[in-house]
């Protein structure tokens, strides 16, 4: 297996810029990062790639017709809009969407090619379901990459390793039929989504949980995952289990993230299989405590194997 010498990570303007300025979501986080990264010593390292907008075929892998058409349409309800949330609508949400997913898949198929590590600055979209969307996560990246593999690229066995705080609910319903893909799940008990779908191994961590309790969890998770040997492990590293983050109720320290990544890449360079970063939430008020440990997890990735 040849490893890259940069860490291909793929980002596009639309982003940000896809999300109405007046969205809750805070859509600067994915700019400032990469102006972050670009200003940094780790810029040498990470090879940024910009992605195309996802064929409809490749959506329809996890996703119902009606609903991808829907959606491509600018025709979802206004019920179905605000169950997404990253409401005020505007119609740079289609596109912004498509290259999102696209830009997962570009990575996945990067890494498959090339081994190692690469990964995708957004997304990480674990909430939406075949036939609907729902916090901020219009289409499933991960299931659509998971699918994809196993259908296409000669991949015989996935596994999803969501280290969100959220659970990963979209995911898991949506490859629960899948014994090909494995679905791991290290959440809050008490975080949204408060109606949770059965992974194939949900393990759950109580709120104010600090370090070592998380980091104990997220052990387990990876035993799991070794045990299930893959071909190849998706990432979703979302940040929000932060003791800075306005939606989590985790407690987990910036260096504890950076252990928590740490041993998620061990597992995959143990495994000797290609593992792809999947950004996940981060909403810390103001967001810069997100943006550090956002930055930690693809300056880490990118400086893994020298
Ligand atoms: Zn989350």
């Amino acid at each position: 297996m040849s490893t890259p010498r940069t860490f291909a990570l793929w980002y596009h303007p639309l982003y940000t810029d896809g999300i109405h300025p007046e969205a809750r979501f805070p859509r600067d986080r994915y700019r400032l990062l990469l102006d972050r990264l670009k200003g940094s010593e780790a810029n040498g390292r990470i090879a940024v790639h910009t992605p195309k907008a996802i064929a409809r075929e490749r959506l329809l892998l996890a996703h119902d017709a009606d609903y991808v058409d829907r959606f491509l349409a600018g025709e979802l309800t206004e019920k179905e809009e605000k169950r997404i949330g990253l409401t005020p609508w505007t119609p740079a949400m289609i596109e912004r969407t498509r290259v999102l997913i696209g830009g997962a898949v570009e990575a996945m198929e990067y890494a498959l090619v090339h081994g190692g590590m690469t990964g995708n600055m957004a997304g990480g979209t674990h909430h939406a379901h075949r036939d609907f969307g729902s916090g901020y996560c219009v289409f499933n990246d991960l299931a659509v990459c998971a699918l994809h593999a196993l259908e296409h690229l000669g991949v015989e066995s996935v596994a999803i390793v969501d280290l969100d705080v959220h659970q990963g609910d979209g995911t898991a319903s949506i490859l629960a039929d899948e014994p090909r893909a494995c679905t791991i799940s290290v959440h809050c008990s008490t975080n949204f989504p408060f109606r949770k779908s059965v992974s194939d191994h949900d393990l759950s961590v109580p709120p104010e949980s600090g370090d070592d309790v998380y980091l104990n969890t997220v052990r387990e998770a990876l035993d799991v995952c070794e045990a299930f040997n893959p071909d190849l492990i998706l990432y979703q590293a979302g940040v929000d289990g932060l003791e800075a983050d306005a939606l989590g109720k985790l407690n987990v320290s910036r260096e504890g993230m950076r252990q928590r990544n740490h041993l998620v890449f061990e597992a995959a360079e143990l495994l000797e299989v290609p593992l792809v970063v999947f950004m996940g939430g981060g909403y810390a008020k103001p967001i810069d405590a997100s943006l550090d440990a956002f930055y930690d997890l693809f300056t880490d990735a990118a400086a893994w194997y020298d």
